[in-house]
């Protein structure tokens, strides 16, 4: 298969990788000469071009499309003069309500797509081939979208080693507001306590001391900003949902620790710790 993908930073590098690796033939888009130097030594792609337009002469029968989120829906309308009929085109965006309807009511080969792995670095020197191997890779396909172009998505994410995960763009956007975009902001909200201990000592201590416990809790909160942006301003409504529960519970923390309720902390905590467990990426 003819694979080509626009936008080759960290998740459209780490695609050409484990596609090239498995034999595809990939041609890379970027807005950088450099980029696609960059992208050619590290044998990610075969060929790699600057300009839309050149895709024609390589005829695509997949398009990934890996740019910012709010450069999909752009990008996707300048790539339509020049693709095949009956191309397949997706994107990695990490919110799908926003970009799927409009782009399946401009091409049904359009399936909404989220690998569900990622960095806190970012561009073509961060991408890894194995990035994707054993993670989700959720696909949202709606009424309009063409049963073929879904198979051609299952197959790529089989090639990425990854899982397929099929729902619809709503229920991603809700469900990844909890599993990715609260933890960003429960996560910075730690750094950014912590790092308002007016003590210099203390706060010194503390950044000696932090170990395996704060860098787990604080991983994501340290990532790129422009993803964490992205996330509270095109799921506006699941993020500020998640924050007001997430809210509900610190106010219930506080008020058992200031009454001493020691035993509803315990509950609270016995029951935290059993549902912790039904979490797949949590078992052993
Ligand atoms: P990235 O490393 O910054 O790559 C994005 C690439 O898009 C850039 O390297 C650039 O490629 C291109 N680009 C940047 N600005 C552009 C613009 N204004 N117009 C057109 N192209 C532009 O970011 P990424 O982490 O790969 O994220 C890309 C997408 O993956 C986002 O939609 C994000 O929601 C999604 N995603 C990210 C993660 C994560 O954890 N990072 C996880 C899952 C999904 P060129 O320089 O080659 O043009």
């Amino acid at each position: 298969m003819r694979i080509a993908i626009v936008g080759l930073g960290l998740i459209g590098g780490s695609l050409a990788l484990k596609l090239t690796e498995q034999g595809y033939t990939v041609f890379g888009l970027s807005r950088s000469p450099l980029t696609c130097e960059q992208a050619l030594a590290r044998g990610a792609v075969q060929e790699c071009g600057t300009e839309l337009a050149q895709l024609q002469a390589f005829h695509p029968q997949l398009v990934l499309i890996c740019t910012p989120l709010e450069q999909v829906l752009p990008t996707l309308t300048a790539l339509l003069p020049h693709l095949p009929a009956a191309t397949v085109v997706s994107d990695v965006g990490s919110i799908k309500q926003p970009i799927v309807e409009p782009a399946t009511q401009q091409w049904p080969w359009f399936v909404g797509g989220h690998p569900m792995a990622g960095k806190t670095t970012q561009g073509i020197q961060a991408a890894e081939a194995d990035l994707f191997v054993g993670r989700p890779y959720v696909l949202t396909p709606i009424a309009e979208t063409r049963p073929q172009a879904l198979e051609t998505l299952q197959s790529l994410i089989a090639a990425v080693g990854a899982e397929s995960v099929l729902t619809d763009p709503a229920r991603h956007d809700r469900a990844v507001a909890w599993i990715s975009h609260l933890p960003v902001m429960i996560s910075a909200s730690l750094i950014a306590s912590v790092s308002q201990e007016v003590d210099p000592l203390i706060l010194e201590l503390a950044h000696t001391l932090a170990s395996s416990g704060f860098r787990d809790t604080s991983r994501v909160g340290g990532g790129i900003p422009q993803l964490g942006v992205e996330m509270a301003r095109h799921n506006r409504e699941a993020v500020l949902a998640s924050l007001r529960s997430y809210q509900q519970h610190l106010q219930q923390i506080e008020t058992w620790i200031e009454k001493r309720n020691w035993d509803k902390l315990s509950q609270f905590l016995e029951q935290t710790q059993r549902d912790w467990r039904q979490f797949p990426v949590n078992q052993p």
